[in-house]
């Protein structure tokens, strides 16, 4: 027979999926023999049954009730029909996991008409006895009966008016009556029944809400936010009151075992006198520091004191803990493991690492590897936030960070006001390569159309800009310089907020704090490198980007994207002349052009990286990238180029493409023009050589990529290592490389014994393998995916989070063949990939050694490998 109703001391704390995280640790605590008052918990079975049953609470599961009532009450002495001990309960809910959103109390369940004369006969006290039943009844009302709010609370406050009572505790026992009278009467005008009068119809009622509330709407936008299963269900904790609102020498609070925001190894704390626990949250009276409990009341403070420390030392993490005090007694009702910012995380594990407590590896998973994130970049204040007026919150969170500056609608325009010294925030449908300048120059990018793996959201995590994509609600026209938002419109020029760690805009400028880097976050950072096996490197191509990196620990450089030198003004126009002329010396000249200009922007790289590990991918796009797309553009580049304009649209026109993804790019381009690698081969090599007359021993990794024939790659390498022996001769130098490719290619994959014999590594490239194998175009998947993921087609967007049995499948059997006939290829992870947690979960678990992502994303991706080292040895 199932067991669905356990008492408190039947339980223990790991047994969380059945008697939910409340009830296990209610149970654990009343094992440490701390002051609990007794109870029991119906189980998350129980829940999901009656769910499952059309909400009918099985049998078994009220036969169980009855018994345990019978044993509790034997237990407490106390019954619900007693005079003299009369037993009165709470009903609270507790999932796996605590959760806003589903019902959470009822106070005093077990009060009625008669029960409430017993209580003011046997306290002496009808005052507090008639405030009890008040509040049962407003509580029941709304979390049962779903009576709103304000059908109690706006008879309540005229009637404090009118009477001339300034705060509650003014209304006397008579004024607690009438109140209880003309709340009974709402039940009849607002759900057409009386209140139920039979505890047991109470408790059976209290329950039935509970598993209810598991399944309403703000419970399940919950759930899918912060990714916890739909069908784990809710247990229900039915437990014996203690009334802190008693008397004076009664009350109830909140305490947190050290403090929440900073992290600090001092108890934090908040409580209220002759009160129960809604008081302290509703906000009406403001609670009192804990610390002057100490002075009010000496011994129930150090009671409390020894109880917190107890706990955390039991549980070895900072507790947040509610308590009650009855007439100098304390009580405890709760506790759990306390909610607190990544800056407290972080200083609360080192912290806890140095007292002993834990382990370094217990440290790992004692920070959430996406809250890091809002310690590198500013964040917005929030009393800021809560006056400031939104203009979206449709957006995706492509890019953290708090930005503020004027709207622009074009990279040009941004650029120019940037040059001018004005903080520009960039607004497009979309952006593209050519944007690239306007990007740079921009506090944040914002656009309408674009999912996570958008380009804007690429480009920006990269470069650590806040950014945020898919604003579906807004309407941006770049023609007429205006963006429309809910009825309202604003111009190029105005001023307004990104926040791009929730996806977030806001009108006007709001005020951020900074970015800083504790000790501590040094001390965790490092610790997580000594746990970690794979290695973290960075893509990034900029100097400020690689200097980021480095300064977030990044091993080397998984990815340098040339294509992003090719965008500045004076070397566009030579790569278009590369592109347009059909006369060799000019085309060779302009690549010669190019060559300085890359051999210059290659040298700074290698300076920065040093002696680590860097590499270069060759150009990957589509040559219709380079070229002009608007007809003024168009004109302004042929006079530029001394073309004719018939003569430069016919050529945009051959080098059309349908499907420019699949199309003329990656090493085809090398294929039909081998001079464009040979050049860039030669620019890095040119550079390495400089740099080692100076002392400075580069380890370049040359990278060609979206290959899927071996033929491919051979042909090139013969033609890349000719160029390099050229070099060594001219320079009389012995210059060092690797040479690789990238895995983009389901066909890559499949033939990856062939390649791994003539590459000395790869580079799984996730972006465009994602998008070949499932053949979905990653420009154009924000249309559907989210209904995909909607209509549980898809777990997770296979750009963001690894499929594991498709892609995931290949990537294993690359590596697997690989090593196989090439034991020393080193193996790595560049997409978007590797800088996802759950991803890198699985990449550990593979013969891969590193994983590269933005360099803002390092610190996470670093936590994230060392959480799965200490997750797979469990
Ligand atoms: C990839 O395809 O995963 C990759 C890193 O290359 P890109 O995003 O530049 O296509
Ligand atoms: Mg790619």
């Amino acid at each position: 027979m199932t067991k669905y109703v356990y008492a408190f001391d039947e339980g223990q704390k790991d047994m969380k999926d059945l008697l939910g995280g409340k009830g296990a640790n209610l149970s654990e605590m009343k094992r440490l023999g701390l002051p609990v008052p007794d109870g029991f918990t119906i189980t998350t079975e129980a829940c999901i049954e009656y769910l499952k049953n059309g909400e009918k609470l099985a049998d078994e599961v009220q036969n169980q009730l009855e018994t345990q009532l019978a044993a509790f009450s034997e237990r407490t002495g106390k019954a619900f029909s007693s005079n003299d001990h009369l037993l009165l309960v709470s009903v609270r809910s507790g999932a796996k996991i605590s959760m806003p959103g589903m019902m959470d109390t009822i106070l005093n369940l077990g009060l009625n008409d008669e029960n409430v004369e017993k209580l003011a006969a046997k306290t002496g006290d009808a005052r507090f006895s008639y405030d009890c039943y008040r509040r049962l009844l407003q509580m029941f009302g709304e979390v049962v009966y779903h009576i709103p709010m304000s059908a109690f609370d706006t008879y309540f406050n005229a009637y404090k008016q009118s009477h001339g009572y300034e705060n509650d505790a003014d209304i006397p026992a008579e004024g607690l009556k009438e109140i209880c009278e003309h709340y009974k009467t709402v039940y009849i005008e607002e759900v057409y029944k009386p209140f139920p009068q039979a505890p047991i119809d109470q408790l059976r009622e209290a329950i039935e809400a509970v598993f209810k509330s598991w399944d309403n709407d703000r419970a399940r936008v919950y759930r899918d936010l912060n990714e916890i299963p739909h069908d784990i269900g809710t247990a229900v904790n039915v437990q014996e009151m203690v009334f802190g609102n008693s008397g004076p020498k009664s009350g109830t609070g909140v305490a947190f075992t050290r403090n929440p925001v900073t992290g600090e190894a001092q108890l934090f704390g908040e409580y209220l006198l002759n009160a129960q626990g809604e008081d302290v949250v509703a906000g009406i009276r403001t609670p009192k520091d804990i610390a002057t409990l100490q002075a009010q009341m000496p011994h129930v403070h150090q009671a409390f004191v020894e109880v917190s420390e107890q706990l955390e030392a039991h549980y070895k993490d900072m507790q947040d803990i509610e308590f009650t005090i009855e007439n100098e007694k304390l009580y405890i009702l709760q506790t759990r493991n306390g909610k607190r910012t990544a800056k407290a995380a972080i200083q609360i594990a080192v912290d806890l690492v140095d007292e002993g407590v834990i382990t370094k590896e217990e440290a790992m998973h004692k920070v959430d590897v996406k809250s890091i994130d809002t310690l590198l970049h500013p964040t917005f204040k929030d009393e800021a936030l809560e006056v400031a007026e939104v203009i979206s919150k449709a957006g995706l969170p492509a890019s953290p960070g708090a930005a503020t500056g004027k709207i622009v609608f074009s990279a040009e325009a941004a650029q120019l006001q940037a040059e001018q010294g004005e903080k520009v925030i960039l607004m497009r449908p979309e952006t593209s390569p050519e944007d690239i300048e306007g990007m740079i120059a921009s506090e944040a990018i914002v656009t309408t159309h674009g999912g996570m793996t958008s380009h804007a959201a690429v480009v920006a995590r990269g470069m650590g800009k806040c950014c945020v994509t898919g604003c579906s609600d807004l309407e941006i026209n770049t023609k007429e310089k205006i963006v429309s938002y809910a009825g309202k419109t604003l111009q190029e020029g105005d001023m307004v907020s990104v926040d791009g760690a929730k996806g977030d805009l806001y009108v006007g400028e709001i005020e951020t704090t900074s970015a800083e880097h504790s000790e501590a976050f040094e001390q965790f950072m490092q610790w997580a490198e000594d746990v970690a096996r794979l290695n973290v490197r960075m893509n990034a191509e900029t100097t400020p980007d690689i200097e980021a990196g480095y300064q977030f620990n990044a091993k080397g450089i998984g990815l340098v994207r040339t294509e992003h030198m090719f965008f500045g003004a004076e070397r566009l126009v030579e790569m278009r002349r590369f592109i347009l002329s059909s006369d060799d010396a000019t085309r060779k000249a302009a690549l010669d052009k190019i060559r300085a200009y890359q051999t210059e922007d290659f040298e700074q790289i290698f300076r920065l990286s040093g002696e680590r590990p860097t590499i270069v991918r060759l150009l990957d796009p589509p040559l219709h990238e380079f070229l002009p797309k608007s007809e003024d553009e168009i004109q302004n580049v042929a006079q530029q180029l001394a073309i004719p304009v018939e003569k430069l649209n016919k050529r945009i026109l051959e080098l059309h493409e349908t499907n420019p993804m699949l199309g003329h790019r990656g090493c085809r381009l090398a294929i039909t023009y081998p001079e464009l690698y040979v050049m860039q081969a030669e620019a890095i090599m040119n550079s390495v050589a400089q740099l080692q007359q100076e002392g400075i021993h580069c380890q370049p990794e040359i990278m060609i990529p979206l290959v899927s024939t071996v033929e491919e790659f051979k042909i090139l390498q013969t033609q890349i290592v000719e160029a390099i022996q050229r070099i060594e001769t001219t320079t009389d130098q012995t210059l060092h490389f690797l040479m690789g490719t990238m895995i983009e290619t389901p066909r890559a994959c499949m033939i990856a014994n062939e390649l791994a014999e003539v590459c000395d590594f790869f580079s799984f490239g996730t972006n465009d393998l994602t998008q070949l194998t499932y053949g979905f175009s990653r420009d154009d998947a924000g249309k559907f995916i989210n209904e995909y993921l909607n209509q549980q087609i898809l777990e997770v967007d296979p750009f963001q989070t690894l499929d594991v049995n498709g892609v995931g499948a290949l990537i294993k059997m690359a590596v697997e063949q690989a090593k196989q006939v090439n034991e020393s290829i080193k193996i790595g992870v560049c997409g978007e990939l590797g800088g996802d947690p759950k991803s890198i979960h699985h990449f550990n678990k593979m013969a891969i050694d590193y994983v590269s992502c933005s360099p803002f994303r390092v610190p996470g991706a670093i936590l994230a490998t060392a959480q799965s080292v200490v997750e797979s040895e469990r």
